[in-house]
């Protein structure tokens, strides 16, 4: 009974440390904003890099033709060919071919990497063409989606700053990926020239844009987590100067690496990040996104099994790290059958803890559910800063069209799309409920329904083939 009694403890704490008050919120919703404010100033003037990303103007859905794209970023490699009839018909047709990256490639050389790459294209390429297809004298044109830090030269050149999720590889760190692709491409005897280099957060929302015009912002939670938006260019202080038609920019803004004392940190979050190959870096994707979610609960679980024997004497295998993925602890949320059969059966083959009662396994959904909402409702604040940047939460006079004199008008609010994409968001129910419940919270009831989260689905990949139509030379 002490011992139990000690189990509630962890988990009163717990909630205590994870609490996402609408209060709490709001200083997160402040603080996001005034870090894009900062990383916007000046470089390094803020976590936030805020990079510029040369995109200046998004697909509208008047594209025409045959775009490729080449997406890489995470385990999975894909191609891509979209056929686009223009107005009335938009995408025609659309093709996705995924393939792991085989791992030895990761920590190889650049010329082994994008020999491969192109190797993989030129067949996809050769497979898909068909004579109706491309006048030959045509010169294919190609996205490339490269989720890794950039800093760009152009809307289709940058240099890569350092190596992310997996992948080292020295002899890349400074080069122009675009021009390290061209080289492999032209041995190859491929035609194919790259005309937009982007990440996946601005792939995600080219094709939020195509969709849907009223689309500003794209939010990316998977294994990781980042964010982008349309911001105007004379906001964008650290480059004077800047001139584009539309007088905007899609800015990158890096926001896995978000750091404010507002965040609801608790031991389990420092542990984590104290035994990670990066300490203090990414902090804000470390408390919210699919890599470490899963871990964080272990985490938990493991210190009750500590404080007791509610997961018997043998729960040796709680302190294996990132054993508990995030897709379980999903499962075990929704696991909707009255005795938690599921619990019970991940509990068991995951991690060979046998006969736990059923109080004890409510108390692992629980927990379950404790580090799942913050990671949402933390998402949730994190989008609604960028709307507050951007004048797009209510809250600004002159954009939100309340009235100066305080009246509650909102007939100038605009509508405002986020397209959102990743694993979480996707299959994590309980995940997309807590952040779209969220989001509604903070914006309030008049100006929530103003703005739509819009699910997007392969949009790193076929946005960059849209991007490759609209930066097109053919234009
Ligand atoms: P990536 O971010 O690796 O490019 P995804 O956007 O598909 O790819 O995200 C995959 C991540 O999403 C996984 O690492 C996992 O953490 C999370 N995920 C996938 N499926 C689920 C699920 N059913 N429930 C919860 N999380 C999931």
């Amino acid at each position: 009974r002490r011992k139990w009694n000690r189990v509630v403890g962890v988990l009163k704490e717990l909630e205590e440390g994870c609490s996402t008050s609408i209060g709490r919120l709001r200083q997160v919703v402040d603080a996001m904003a005034v870090e894009m404010h900062a990383g916007l100033a000046s470089e390094g003037g803020s976590k936030l890099k805020m990079l510029l990303t040369y995109i200046d103007s998004l697909p509208d859905g008047n594209e025409k033709g045959t775009y490729y794209a080449l997406d890489l970023g995470g385990t999975n490699f894909r191609v891509v060919k979209v056929q686009l009839g223009g107005k009335r018909s938009r995408i025609v047709r659309h093709k996705v071919e995924r393939q792991p990256i085989p791992p030895h490639l990761m920590t190889s050389t650049s010329e082994e990497l994008f020999d491969f790459i192109a190797l993989t294209l030129e067949q996809f390429v050769e497979r898909e063409t068909n004579s109706s297809d491309l006048p030959l004298d045509k010169k294919r044109e190609l996205g490339f989606t490269f989720s890794f830090p950039v800093r760009q030269l152009s809307a289709s050149s940058g240099i890569l700053i350092k190596w992310t999720k997996g992948f080292l590889i020295e002899d890349m760190i400074g080069k122009d990926v675009s021009e390290c692709l061209q080289q492999a491409m032209i041995k190859k005897g491929l035609d194919m020239r790259v005309v937009a280099l982007v990440n996946d957060t601005v792939g995600t929302l080219a094709l939020g844009h195509y969709h849907d015009a009223d689309t500003v912002a794209a939010v990316i939670i998977g294994t990781g987590t980042n964010a982008c938006y349309v911001e105007r260019t004379d906001a964008i202080i650290k480059c004077q100067g800047l001139l584009t038609n539309s007088g905007g920019m899609v800015v990158n803004m890096e926001w896995g690496n978000f750091w404010s004392s507002h965040l609801p940190r608790t031991s389990y979050d420092i542990d984590l990040d104290a035994e990670s190959p990066n300490p203090y870096d990414q902090g804000f994707e470390k408390m919210i996104s699919g890599m470490y979610l899963g871990d964080i609960v272990r985490r938990v679980l493991l210190r009750m099994a500590q404080e007791s024997d509610i997961f018997g004497d043998v729960a040796s295998s709680l302190s294996v790290p990132f054993i508990l993925r995030t897709p379980l602890i999903a499962a075990m949320h929704d696991d909707n059958s009255p005795d938690l059969r599921e619990v019970d059966r991940i509990l068991k083959d995951t991690l060979q803890i046998q006969e736990v009662p059923l109080k004890a396994r409510m108390l692992v959904v629980r927990v379950c559910d404790v580090v799942t909402r913050r990671a949402a409702r933390l998402a949730a604040a994190g989008i609604v800063g960028i709307l507050k940047k951007i004048g797009r939460d209510g809250s600004s006079g002159s954009t939100s069209g309340r009235s100066k004199s305080g009246g509650e008008s909102t007939n100038k609010m605009r509508r405002t799309v986020v397209a959102i994409e990743g694993g979480l968001f996707a299959s994590y129910t309980m995940f997309r409920e807590y952040l779209n419940e969220a989001v509604a919270e903070i914006l309030g009831e008049e100006i929530a329904p103003y703005v739509v989260l819009r699910a997007s689905e392969d949009g790193s990949g076929i946005g960059a083939a849209l991007l490759a139509a609209s930066h097109s030379s053919s234009n």
